[in-house]
């Protein structure tokens, strides 16, 4: 290393003392910049949410520019060049002109592949043109599926309109288009429970909740009823965690209550992140206020004075519409100093992330919003203890607050008895793939895969036959059609090795190929790890590795043993749930469908997807 080399590397640990040359700037941009530093700089995590408001001044991030944020915050510039590493949605060099695909199991069952090929072909033939093709994660949208993001926008993009979008992005005829509400279909069942009225076209304002009762809830129960009231009710109504891990609310709720500690917070996870869910996108987008009256009555409960939401970076439409919501509860008095008249006192911030998976864990998300790149914590200790600023915190998901209200307002018996069997209460459940009408669907938890797909969801799309269904997107595990009965619920779904996660199910028909679809989720699991600990990020590499050599027979009994192994060992020892699942879907083919891996030979797959060679389904 040179020593100039060694020199700037040393100093990169040093807290910068001098303001950085921006001469190379216009003045406006100048201004851009020290206006958005200084509007954020005294808010406690908000760093991501002022990198992201900056990179809209250039693009991308410049060195200089971050080297003045350095410099204005503090902070030494290896820490912020961390970040910038760190997060997919931060760039150091102009993005171009970028087109994303997603390429996850929801959108590869409905042509996603084809799109990609075409795009592809179009934009080779036009090099000089800049375009980038992106694979990009799953954008919460996948009722819309196959998805494209252009200009900033998620939509469908299915093969046969692919040659037509290209030809006009080459032609430079595409305008931009407003962004649109991507929650797509919402079924309501009478209930109502987390999604309450989304069909109003002014659903996400301030009057229009009002309207509909919104907010007298929070008035009653902030004057007349206790915390412990009130936890009683959430513990009672049986009201579970909807983000994956299925923890009773209640219990939760208890814990952060009795945590020594005058300060106390609340965040909400909105980073919904995991492939097949897109539950919350349409609460956050049609509802907000919904979510703010959850909050305010979840940190009344536990005790906390300050909350934020950790919102999805991609979520574009509704980061503007809760900031919108936001600023109209405070002025209306239902977040402040005095909530609702009262002397209870609750504020809640928005603030964004930039494109991590990871960040969807509790623990990585409060590294994220303590300005650092999100990397789980070792637990314990518990973020019910020693959350955000160490201080006692309660994480809880979107839907899991947004059914606060109307549970507080009908009763816990009612809400209990809205279950099924030993289940209770409700759950979305996010519906895609090979079926006629994807979308959310909030039925009672317990009912079974068959009503959802059959009964709710029309069947199969086209005429095709049922190969498989994938519960629990990437984390879950692929179940053959004799499962249809299954009630999607935790317990009975754990017996049979596969996690009911965030409540989405992906439709499989028969010409897809699972191997193909399990290496889809593999490969994502193994970009996606954060490298924190060695079981996750030597393991999930293996696994596709393994993965690879299960269409030799030679040595398929010998990769199978291997990832078998690899399975226990991320499960076991991994620090986060991202490893500890992220065998599930390769280990679901091969407990469920073991013809299908066998059929497999070098350069020949059963359905001619991966090792092609097609074969008439
Ligand atoms: Fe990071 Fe994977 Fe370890 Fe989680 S399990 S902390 S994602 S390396």
């Amino acid at each position: 290393m040179k020593v100039q080399e060694r020199i700037s590397q040393l100093q990169s640990f040093n807290v910068p003392v001098d303001p950085p040359d921006l001469s190379s700037f216009s003045r406006e941009d100048v201004a851009r910049l020290r206006n958005t530093v200084e509007r954020w700089r005294s808010e406690p995590a908000a760093l991501l949410t002022m990198l992201l408001e900056i990179q809209e001044i250039w693009g991308y991030l410049p060195e200089r520019g971050l080297e003045y944020v350095g410099y204005a915050l503090q902070v030494p510039r290896v820490d912020l060049f961390a970040i910038l590493n760190f997060y997919d949605l931060l760039y150091s060099a102009p993005p171009g002109h970028r087109v994303g695909l997603c390429m996850n199991t929801p959108c590869a069952v409905r042509g996603g592949e084809q799109t990609a090929k075409i795009l592809r072909h179009a934009f080779e033939r036009r090099p000089g043109l800049g375009f980038n093709l992106e694979e990009i994660p799953c954008q919460g949208c996948c009722d819309l599926a196959p998805v494209a993001v252009v200009g900033g926008s998620p939509r469908r993009l299915l093969p046969a309109a692919a040659s037509r979008l290209a030809q006009s992005l080459v032609e430079g005829r595409l305008n931009r288009q407003p962004r649109m509400e991507t929650g797509g279909q919402v079924h309501l069942t009478p209930t109502r429970v987390a999604y309450r009225n989304l069909h109003h076209p002014d659903a996400h304002r301030l009057e229009t909740f009002r309207a509909h009762g919104g907010y007298t809830t929070l008035e009653r129960v902030v004057r007349t009823s206790s915390a412990d009231a009130v936890i009683s009710a959430v513990t009672e109504s049986g009201l579970l965690g909807a983000g994956g891990a299925g923890f009773p609310a209640g219990r939760k709720w208890a814990t952060v209550r009795k945590a020594p500690g005058a300060e106390k917070f609340i965040v909400v996870n909105a980073d919904e992140g995991e492939p097949g869910t897109f539950k919350d996108r349409p609460i956050l987008e049609r509802d907000p206020h919904l979510l703010i009256e959850g909050t305010a009555l979840a940190a009344h409960a536990v005790g906390a004075s300050q909350g934020f939401i950790y919102l999805r970076g991609e979520y574009r439409l509704a980061r503007e519409r809760l900031a919108a919501a936001l600023a109209e509860a405070r002025e209306a008095g239902f977040l402040g100093a005095s909530v609702a008249g009262t002397s209870y006192s609750f504020d809640l911030q928005l603030r964004v992330g930039a494109g991590s998976y990871v960040a969807g864990d509790e623990t990585a998300m409060l590294e994220s919003l303590e300005g650092r790149p999100a990397l789980p914590r070792v637990k314990p200790p518990f973020p019910s203890d020693h959350g955000l600023f160490g201080r006692p915190t309660l994480v809880n998901n979107v839907e899991t607050l947004a059914a606060i209200p109307t549970i507080l307002e009908k009763g816990p018996a009612w809400y209990h008895g809205l279950g099924r069997n030993w289940s209770p209460g409700l759950k979305v459940y996010c519906l895609s793939g090979d079926v006629a009408r994807p979308g959310n669907y909030e039925l009672p938890r317990g009912v079974t895969a068959r009503e959802l797909i059959f009964t709710y969801g029309g069947g199969l799309r086209g005429k095709k036959s049922l190969k498989a269904f994938l519960v629990g997107g990437a984390s879950g595990g692929f179940l053959p059609p004799e499962e249809l009965d299954i009630p999607l619920e935790i317990a009975p779904l754990r017996a049979k090795g596969v996690d009911l996660g965030s409540g989405a199910v992906v439709v499989v028909g028969a010409q897809h190929c699972l191997l193909d679809l399990a290496r889809r989720e593999s490969r994502f699991f193994a970009k996606e790890s954060c490298g924190a600990c060695d079981p996750c990020r030597l393991g999930t590499p293996a696994l596709v590795k393994e993965l690879e050599r299960l269409v030799d027979p030679q040595v398929r009994s010998h990769a199978e043993a291997r990832i078998r192994e690899l399975g226990t060992v991320l499960h076991d020892s991994s620090r986060c749930g991202l490893g500890q699942v992220a065998a599930n879907p390769l280990l679901s083919v091969l407990t469920h469908f073991p013809d299908e891996v066998m059929a497999h030979t070098p350069g020949r797959c059963p359905v001619g997807v991966c090792g092609r060679r097609p074969r008439k389904v």
